[in-house]
C-alpha cells in the first residue's frame, strides 16, 4: 500500500510537471517574499516546489509541494532541486532563505547569521550546479553597501558600483557580499545563469511584524496599532535617520522582471522615495488616525541613511518601482491592526 501511495505521489507529480509551462523551486518559501513569490508564480501558471525550516505563518503555501528541510544540509539541498528524478531539473530557483530580521536581530546576531546563511548559499549554489539549474535567483541586500556612503541622511550613496571598496556596517551585509560574489564565481567558472538583486527594506502584508525579526515599518505599524490615541511610542535612534521602502508586490515585480532578462549585473529592487525615521511614523499615525507622540530612545538605528539608487535598473530593464510609500503603508496598517487586535483576544 505505502509503494502504491508513493508510486501515484510521483505520477501526480510527474504530470503537473509536464502540464505546467514551467517549474521553480522557492528556498526560503515560508518567509515573507518567498510566500508572495509563490502566489505569483502560481498565478503565472507555474509548478512551484518550496522549501523552509517553517510554514508560511500568516496564509497558507501557493506552493505545489512543500518540503520542510534545512538547507544548511548539503543533502536537503540536492533533494530539493531534483525535480523527479536526476535528468530533470527546474528552470528557476529562487533563493530566498536567510537567517535575517530587522535591525534590533542584525545588530546582535552576527556568528549565527553569517554560519547559517554562508551554509545556505554554499550548499545551494553547488547543488544547483549538480543538477543543471537552468536559472538562479540570489537576493542580496542593500546592507551591503559601504557605511562611509551612508553617513549623511540626506544624500546617501547606493549605486551599484558604489559597492567596493567594501564595508558594510553589518555582518549580515558581510555574508550578503560574500554569497554575491560566490553565486558570481559559479557563474563565471561554470557557465551558470544567476540573476542577483539588492533589496531595499520590503515590507506588506503576511510580513513579520513582531518577535524580534521585524523590520521598521512593520514594528511601526505594531507601535501604533497598540497605542491608545493620544499615546507615545518610543523609536530608536534620533529618527532623522532615512531610509526607503518598497512594497511587496513592487519587490516581486522586479525579481520577475530581472529573472525574465538577460541581465547579469547585480541591481538594486528597491523604492527612491526617501523618508525619516520619524516621518514614516507620522505617516504610519496619519493613516491610523490615531494622534501619537514620538520619543526618540537610544537604540539599534543602522546607518544614518540609506536610499535605492534606480538609475541602473531603469536603464538596464526599462522599470522601476514607482508605487508611494503611503500607498502600500495603508494595505499594511490594516493588516498589522487586525493582528494586534486578533493577539489581544488570545492574550
Ligand atoms: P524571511 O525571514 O521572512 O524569509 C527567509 C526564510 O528563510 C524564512 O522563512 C526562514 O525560515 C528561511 N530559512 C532560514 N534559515 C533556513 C534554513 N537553514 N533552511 C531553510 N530555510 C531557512 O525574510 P524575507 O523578508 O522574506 O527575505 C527574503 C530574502 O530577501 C532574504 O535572503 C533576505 O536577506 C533578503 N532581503 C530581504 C529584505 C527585506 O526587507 N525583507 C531586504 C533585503 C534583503
Amino acid at each position: 500500500m505505502k509503494q502504491f501511495k508513493f508510486l501515484l505521489l510521483i505520477s501526480v507529480l510527474f504530470l503537473q510537471n509536464a502540464l505546467a509551462e514551467k517549474t521553480a523551486l522557492i528556498c526560503g518559501a515560508g518567509g515573507f517574499i518567498g510566500s508572495h513569490l509563490a502566489k505569483r508564480l502560481k498565478q503565472e501558471g507555474y509548478w512551484v516546489r518550496g522549501v523552509d525550516l517553517k510554514y508560511p505563518e500568516f496564509c497558507a503555501t501557493a506552493c505545489d509541494d512543500f518540503v520542510i528541510g534545512d538547507l544548511r544540509d548539503p543533502q536537503v539541498c540536492e533533494q530539493v532541486v531534483q525535480l523527479v528524478d536526476a535528468n530533470n531539473s527546474f528552470d528557476e530557483v529562487y533563493q530566498l532563505a536567510a537567517d535575517m530580521g530587522g535591525m534590533g536581530y542584525i545588530s546582535c546576531h552576527d556568528a549565527e547569521i553569517m554560519h547559517n546563511s554562508a551554509l545556505i548559499n554554499i550548499n545551494m549554489v553547488e547543488a544547483c550546479r549538480i543538477a543543471k539549474v537552468k536559472k538562479v535567483f540570489y537576493s542580496s541586500s542593500a546592507c551591503i553597501y559601504p557605511e562611509y556612503n551612508q553617513l549623511d541622511p540626506q544624500n546617501p550613496q547606493c549605486t551599484e558600483s558604489s559597492a567596493y571598496p567594501a564595508a558594510p556596517d553589518t555582518e549580515y551585509g558581510w555574508e550578503k557580499l560574500f554569497s554575491e560574489r560566490l553565486y558570481r564565481a559559479y557563474a563565471n567558472d561554470y557557465g551558470m545563469d544567476i540573476r542577483i538583486a539588492r533589496f531595499h527594506n520590503v515590507f506588506g502584508p503576511e510580513g513579520t511584524w513582531t518577535g524580534g525579526r521585524e523590520k521598521a515599518p512593520a514594528a511601526l505599524c505594531r507601535k501604533v496599532a497598540e497605542a491608545p490615541d493620544g499615546g507615545v511610542i518610543m523609536v530608536w535612534g534620533k529618527g532623522d535617520q532615512t531610509r526607503s521602502f518598497l512594497y511587496i508586490d513592487e519587490c516581486i515585480e522586479g525579481v520577475r522582471r530581472l529573472m525574465d532578462s538577460s541581465i547579469e549585473d547585480v541591481l538594486n529592487i528597491g523604492s527612491d522615495e526617501m523618508i525619516s525615521i520619524n516621518d514614516l511614523t507620522h505617516l504610519i499615525a496619519r493613516i491610523s488616525g490615531k494622534n501619537i507622540t514620538i520619543e526618540n530612545v537610544r537604540g539599534p538605528e543602522g546607518v544614518r541613511g540609506r536610499n535605492s539608487d534606480n538609475r541602473l535598473i531603469k536603464e538596464l530593464l526599462g522599470w522601476a518601482p514607482s508605487a508611494m510609500l503611503e500607498k502600500g503603508l495603508r494595505k499594511t496598517y490594516p493588516w498589522i491592526e487586525e493582528q494586534v487586535k486578533n493577539a489581544k483576544k488570545i492574550e
